[in-house]
């Protein structure tokens, strides 16, 4: 029996759009968070382990259903962005 590629097997089918599903909200800006980007979009916060919960083990479920807080929770500082050749015009350096 000839097996059927992936195409194949679900070529006409609609598949969700995990997009729309709203996990692990919290993490987004923890400073714990696995900081993976692809294509320059940051996207590790959405992965099931991070620095407070490594692998193998996992982040809570309530954590990944945005049930309740994370005990570990710190919201990391916004880096601050300097414009170094602004300032110098400006006098400020
Ligand atoms: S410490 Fe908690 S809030 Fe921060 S990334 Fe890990 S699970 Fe998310």
């Amino acid at each position: 029996m000839e097996k059927k590629t992936l195409d194949e097997r679900y070529g006409d089918e609609v598949l969700t759009d995990n997009t729309a599903l709203k996990h692990f909200e919290q993490c987004k800006d923890c400073l714990f968070r696995d900081k993976t980007s692809v294509q320059n979009k940051e996207c590790g916060w959405n992965k099931g382990c991070c620095k407070m919960y490594p692998y193998p083990e996992t982040k809570p479920h309530e954590v990944y259903k945005n049930a309740e807080p994370c005990e570990y929770y710190e919201k990391e500082k916004a880096l601050l962005k300097i414009n170094f050749q602004k300032c110098f015009f400006h006098g400020v350096l």
